[in-house]
């Protein structure tokens, strides 16, 4: 049986490029090429069988993310999705598309092959969408169209936005859940600084507007009405293996030599070097190695203090062999009012997650 249960698909098509959007992406000139005739997804099917050994029967999740996967055209996702449901046994898997909240979006994604929309809105004001640089607005009809569409609705929302305040996340929540959105992920510009102005208040707004909703948070970003939570990024934060396809498109495999080693990659961000890779038969990867065990150890923590299930103390000991309440018994202590420890259970506390970046550092190995 295959240990990768999940498949993340890397279409990184972008016309835009807003200010604030650090993923990886191609501009038209280099993807436009690769539209045409269902180009992208024959490479995609080719990459996805030279993992033939290693490809799981029933996947747990697919998510095909961007860029924007619908700037492929109707025939490439129409022959990928066509692929993938002859590949895969699809009972039970999440199937994810990214989408900006433009109708032209909508119109090229083959309805009866995903079950989950995750759209970027980032915000409905336009006041914070020219200090973000974004010119996507988002349309009415596409939100009305997807809500009819889609039983589950992902959100991406920016928040802390600088020169705006606390009543631009509130009336962004707000129009999110008059369209029935089940999952929401709100980020800030910065990560989790905790000295912006509105910054608490945004994130309370935040977790006191969802909980009325019934909307709980299920990790640092992400919040969720119960059986929303996403399952494609539970296994991220769980640690889980997942193979990467597609340009640019990272993976975390299992190690042959070892039962329990890592290996890391991340496929060619050049999409001619992807194409000359897979068109001759190898793995397209630019990068590659296996993780040490301080590396992995890392991860984990990493990973599992954003959820609120947190870390297992009796975990480590057993993988990583660390006596983690003895070897971080001072940093514990330090951040005893941040932190929840509770049998072999250790996790921050809703207030903590503000201060995810300075604690979490503590618990690293090097
Ligand atoms: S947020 Fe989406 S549309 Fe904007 S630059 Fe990033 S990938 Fe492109």
């Amino acid at each position: 049986m295959s240990l990768i249960k999940h498949i993340y698909i890397s279409i990184p098509f972008c016309n835009n490029f807003c200010r604030f959007c650090n993923f990886f992406k191609l501009p038209p000139a280099q993807w436009l090429p690769f539209t045409r005739s269902s180009k992208l997804a024959g490479l995609l099917q080719k990459e996805m069988l030279l993992y033939k050994k290693i490809l799981p029967q029933n996947p747990v999740s697919i998510y095909t993310g961007g860029g924007t996967p619908a700037l492929s055209g109707k025939n490439n996702l129409k022959t990928l999705t066509a692929f993938l449901k002859e590949q895969f046994c699809l009972t039970n898997t999440e199937t994810t598309i990214e989408a900006n909240p433009v109708c032209k979006n909508l119109e090229n994604i083959p309805d009866s092959f995903f079950n989950r929309i995750s759209i970027g809105i980032q915000s409905f004001s336009p006041q914070a969408l020219h200090k973000l640089g974004r010119k996507i607005r988002p349309e009415r009809a596409f939100l009305k169209n997807a809500a009819a569409s889609y039983k589950n609705i992902s959100v991406d929302l920016i928040y802390n936005i600088p020169g705006t305040g606390p009543e631009v996340i509130k009336n962004d929540l707000l129009k999110c859940l008059h369209y029935n959105v089940k999952h929401l992920s709100c980020y800030t510009l910065e990560g989790f600084k905790n000295d912006n102005k509105y910054f608490k208040t945004e994130y309370n707004t935040i977790l006191t507007i969802l909980k009325k909703n019934n909307i709980k948070q299920y990790e640092i970003s992400n919040y969720a009405a119960p059986g929303f939570e996403c399952r494609h990024n539970l296994g991220y934060w769980q640690y889980n293996y997942f193979l990467g396809i597609g340009p640019g498109a990272c993976g975390s495999i299992p190690y042959p030599r070892s039962s329990d080693g890592v290996i890391r990659y991340r496929n060619y961000r050049d999409i001619n070097k992807y194409q000359n890779a897979v068109n001759n038969g190898r793995v397209p990867c630019a990068k590659c190695k296996v993780l040490t065990r301080s590396e992995q150890f890392n991860e984990y923590v990493l990973t599992g203090l954003r959820t609120v299930n947190g870390i297992s103390t009796a975990y480590i000991k057993q993988k990583y062999s660390i006596d983690f309440m003895k070897e971080f018994k001072n940093h514990l202590d330090k951040f005893r009012d941040s932190l929840c420890i509770k049998g072999d259970k250790i996790k921050l506390l809703k207030n903590g997650f503000l201060y995810y970046n300075s604690i979490v550092s503590n618990f690293m190995k090097i």
